[in-house]
């Protein structure tokens, strides 16, 4: 399965939705997709909250923390365009 990180701004393809919460890509900061689904940044955080509460999700915390980042970069990025 490949995943891809799509920023919101980006060739505004409108017709991506989150799975989860079914927020269009304008509506949220970040949205990850694959082939068959996406998900939002909103929803990964809530995933890896719920997740992260468990015992033993160490490397979920660590990935969760990467992607936190991945996503605050492409805000700044973002931002920086001055639109
Ligand atoms: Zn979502």
């Amino acid at each position: 399965m490949t995943l891809a990180l799509n920023q919101s701004q980006t060739n505004g393809d409108s017709s991506i939705r989150c799975s989860f919460c079914g927020k269009s890509r304008e509506d949220v900061r970040t949205i990850l997709t694959s082939s068959e689904s996406a998900i939002c940044d909103e929803c990964v955080d809530i995933a890896m909250d719920t997740l992260g509460r468990q015992p033993g999700n160490f490397f979920i915390r660590i990935g969760y923390f990467i992607f936190r980042c991945m996503a605050s970069l492409g805000h700044v990025l973002r931002a920086g365009k001055g639109k």
